[in-house]
């Protein structure tokens, strides 16, 4: 059995009948790492020792006749935004290299607990502040279709390593798209559960309001198979939902008929692209074939998503990252030291001569006092451009004066968005539409341009600032070989209806099928 042409759903199954051996599996994908991230830098720590040694564990394990969990021996690829205590935890961040933390992530120790092998942390936008993966400190990821362009972002190396064969799942989190758009963008399934479903504690927060993990993976069904390991309660989440976790593997069957699905008209205004337009109604039409009806929906709020959302994330940025100070957590600038490697630690930036130093670093009569030196040094030296323009826009937009013209403004409307999905469910059972305006751009293509970049996530943000489930996957390809992603939101809790939808459109499709020609 060839593992890396398995879905996860097979691999599992076969480890458990003793038809592949946990090392086996794993030894293939480690290989298939060694062998194409090079071109894709899709991770940012892969351990070999450790992951085979989890598998031989795992099948000594299954040997024995003892019990094993219920991903055994399924090999996992995890965004470096989750804490993990056998690998650094960098968030792709110059702040937090070498950082190592003290305990896992809920959804780490729950994928430890079923027997998963993690077997190394993804390149994300540094922060998850992104949608190209440029912002990452530790270079960019390319996606596996066409290495000059963009795998999306923020979680772009899970999107990636997927697409790439290089781990059959991958878990991501999404907080104005970061799942639903690399997935789109990289030919595989990504899903953004509803806020609250899984356990944030141990994801270093973005905002901490929108900020949601999932499942990233060839198909569905997978997601739906990881989806039961991950999801559920924990007390350690003040925003963790008490509802129980419904076995979405069983709930994948039953047919799409009756289906109501809702079709967005103001989703297919300017600066949708016309073959991504053609794609997204050629996935309607196999859905109405399927005998599910489509209904005209409004949104009439919509199109305040990219300003609401650009400015309560980078409000709740403002905040959650003033804990990078150098002291309590992140790299510390020392004055007049030079670079110091401290174990555990990570690297202490040298003053003024950081990736991201500023002008004028040099002069240390600016600072008031030693302490306020090494905070500035320190952030100005840790942080990247994009985090510290979201910092800026984040902190005037909650400053005196600014507050209500801003920020209060920004939840009133986030709660007009919030209503009109809720009216829109009165008559739909799910809303869909393209997840990206475009396929995947060039590496380069936007960097010059924040606001160009931040309009990829117009169809994305609303599902966050509701709170509501979204699913992406694809459903087609352009002339020029890239994937084209299809999105489907429903209401909250709808995780079942929406991964079934998804499954059942896979059913009858082969798009999550294609594999990129990334030769080796
Ligand atoms: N692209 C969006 C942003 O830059 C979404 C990021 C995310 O979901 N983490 O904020």
């Amino acid at each position: 059995m060839q593992p890396l042409d398995r879905s996860a759903t097979e691999l599992v199954a076969a480890v458990r009948s003793g038809d592949l051996t946990a090392v086996a599996c794993t030894e293939a994908f480690v290989d298939r790492i060694e062998a194409v991230n090079g071109r894709v830098n899709a991770f940012l720590a892969v351990d070999r020792q450790r992951a085979l040694d989890q598998a031989a564990a795992i099948d000594a394990r299954r040997s024995a006749g003892q019990p094993l969990g219920a991903l055994a021996g399924l090999p996992v690829a995890v965004k470096d935004a989750l804490c993990t205590t056998d690998f650094p935890t960098t968030c792709a961040s110059r702040m937090l290299a070498g950082y190592r933390p003290p305990y896992d992530a809920d959804v780490v120790a729950r994928l430890r607990r079923a027997d998963a092998v993690i077997v190394g942390k993804t390149n994300m936008d540094e922060f998850a502040m992104g949608g190209s993966n440029e912002n990452s400190a530790f270079g960019d990821v390319h996606n596996p279709w066409d290495l000059a362009r963009t795998p999306g972002g923020s979680s772009g190396g899970s999107a990636a390593c997927v697409a790439a064969d290089m781990a059959p799942v991958a878990i991501g989190s999404d907080t104005g798209g970061s799942i639903r758009q690399p997935a789109g963008l990289c030919g595989i399934t990504g899903f953004k559960p509803t806020y609250g479903r899984i356990s944030r504690r141990g994801l270093v927060a973005f905002a901490s309001s929108l900020d949601q993990i999932g499942p990233m993976a060839r198909s569905a069904a997978d997601c739906a198979l990881v989806m039961e390991t991950i999801a559920g309660h924990d007390p350690g989440d003040a925003t963790s939902l008490g509802e129980p976790v419904p076995s979405y593997t069983h709930e994948l069957t039953g047919s799409l008929a009756g289906l109501r699905i809702g079709r967005v008209a103001e989703h297919y205004g300017p600066g949708l692209d016309p073959e991504v337009a053609q794609g997204v109604e050629e996935a309607f039409a196999a859905f109405r074939a399927a005998g599910a009806t489509i209904h005209d929906v409004e949104l009439p709020h919509a199109k305040y998503g990219i300003p609401t959302y650009y400015l309560i994330a980078p409000c709740e940025a403002s905040s959650n990252l003033a804990r990078y100070d150098g002291a309590h957590y992140g790299v510390r600038a020392e004055p007049g030291r030079g670079v110091r490697a401290e174990p555990g630690r990570g690297v202490r930036a040298e003053p003024g001569r950081g990736r991201h130093a500023e002008a004028g670093d040099g002069d240390a009569g600016q600072f008031e006092s030693p302490l306020v030196e090494m905070y500035c040094r320190s952030r100005a030296e840790g942080f990247g451009p994009e985090v510290k323009r979201r910092i800026m826009l984040g902190t005037y937009a909650l400053s005196a004066g600014y507050y209500e013209a801003f920020y209060a403004k920004a939840l009133r409307v986030r709660r007009l968005i919030q209503r009109d999905f809720l009216e829109a469910f009165a008559k739909v059972d799910v809303i869909a539409g393209p997840v990206s305006p475009t396929a995947a751009f060039l590496l380069g293509e936007k960097t010059g341009d924040p606001l160009a970049m931040y309009l990829v996530d117009m169809y994305t943000v609303g599902t966050n600032l509701a709170g509501i489930g979204g699913i992406s996957f694809p459903c087609g390809f352009t002339a020029g070989g890239l994937p084209i992603g299809f999105q489907l939101q429903g209401p909250a809790l709808s995780e079942s209806l929406l991964l079934r939808a998804a499954h059942q459109y896979q059913q009858l499709t082969d798009w999550h099928l294609r594999r990129p020609a990334l030769a080796t």
